[in-house]
């Protein structure tokens, strides 16, 4: 069996070894004759991969005592709408950043949830022309209400390829920020934001789960008046097992961040990205009359690398010759066409190598 090379934008890549280890330990877990899915969650077998999961989380971004590390289903999109009702109050205000597809979304679930929690939605900086995107605002473009309950962004948006390298600064208002498809790629200093969620299946596992890192005081400022399932501190409270959390989910993010230290850590995991992101940009500047990148230099994203070809039969083409070389996941995002690549943690330098010969190739041919 030889695996795809697998260039998808999420559920993506999972690193071998992560894959390899749940099969090995798929039907007898531990020693304990079945499954870790077939375990009780309330059980210490699997109350081990639990906090095994989280300590390795704590340990490999650097999260402070200050920080709760929660498992949340219902994907990203989920926390759209569940970070308002906790934390725009009836009367408030929150900011929002939009460079992207997956920003919109986020502005508008806001505004649908103020139905119910009241309080208003301000876009503080957008970047659109039209339904483009190619930049993230500059930090003076960013009209920030300093009473804003928070200002939302997201760090990298998936679809459009466009990524903060550097983060504004926010003064007093709470930075809250979907990372979903640039979480744990780098060394970043997280305690700067007080409320972090990212989906896992692009850098961390498989879907079915976000990550949340939020700080105590943060929570503690949420409603009180949502049914309890939707309320933060629940989840807290409960170390993320108030009702049955995925627990297959939890076992292969264990997996995913055991592979990222056994293997060198962040440092590591972030040089091996940044040289991916190199190669990858390095064909399109080369042969910049071929193939167009639309996002601005500065707004690049390492993840996401976002390109069109002279035509749609080009584009064509070039789907299938990267099919024949087992490469898959290249196609665009539907609202936007063109190609795209997804380089997240679990994509090898070596995929991405050969995937920089065939677009060298490729162009040559024409
Ligand atoms: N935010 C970003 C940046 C994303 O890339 C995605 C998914 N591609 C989402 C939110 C939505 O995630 P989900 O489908 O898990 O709800």
């Amino acid at each position: 069996m030889e695996r795809a090379i697998n260039f998808n934008a999420g559920p993506a890549a999972l690193p071998l070894a992560a894959l390899e280890r749940a099969r090995e330990e798929l039907l007898d877990f531990a020693g304990t004759g079945m499954s870790v899915m077939e375990h009780s969650h309330r059980g210490k077998d699997y109350e081990r991969v639990h906090d095994e999961a989280i300590a390795l989380l704590r340990e490999t971004a650097s999260i402070g005592d200050d920080t709760e590390v929660l498992f949340i289903q219902g994907g990203a999109s989920q926390q759209f709408a569940q970070i308002p009702l906790n934390f725009l109050p009836d009367g408030g205000s929150a900011d929002y950043v939009v460079h992207g597809a997956w920003g919109e979304k986020a502005v508008s679930e806001a505004q649908a949830a103020t139905k119910w929690s009241g309080g208003k939605v301000r876009v503080a900086a957008t970047t659109a022309q039209g339904k483009q995107y190619t930049r993230v605002p500059t930090p003076s473009e960013i009209q920030l209400d300093p009473k804003a309950a928070y200002l939302h962004l997201t760090s990298n948006e998936t679809i459009h390829g466009v990524q903060f390298h550097e983060f504004p600064d926010a003064g007093k208002v709470p930075l809250v920020c979907d990372m979903s498809s640039d979480f744990l790629w780098r060394k970043t200093d997280l305690s700067r934001f007080s409320f972090i969620y990212a989906g896992a299946q692009k850098n961390v596992g498989p879907s079915g789960i976000v990550i949340v890192l939020a700080k105590k005081d943060f929570i503690a400022q949420g409603r009180k008046d949502l049914p309890k399932i939707f309320q933060y501190r629940t989840v807290a409270e409960n170390n993320s097992l108030y009702n049955t959390p995925p627990t297959f989910a939890i076992y292969l993010i264990r997996n995913v961040l055991a592979w990222i230290k056994e293997t060198g850590g962040l440092s590591r995991i972030e040089e091996q990205n940044r040289k991916k992101a190199a190669l990858i940009y390095g064909v399109l500047d080369e042969h910049a009359g071929f193939y167009a990148s639309p996002v601005e230099r500065a707004s690049r994203s390492t993840m996401n690398i976002v390109f069109r070809l002279p035509s749609d039969d080009h584009e064509a083409r070039f789907l299938a010759e990267a099919k024949k070389l087992r490469m898959v996941g290249l196609k665009g995002h539907r609202s936007v066409g063109g190609i795209r690549a997804s380089l997240y943690n679990a994509v090898s330098l070596e995929w991405t190598t050969a995937l920089a010969d065939f677009m060298r190739d490729f162009a040559k041919r024409g």
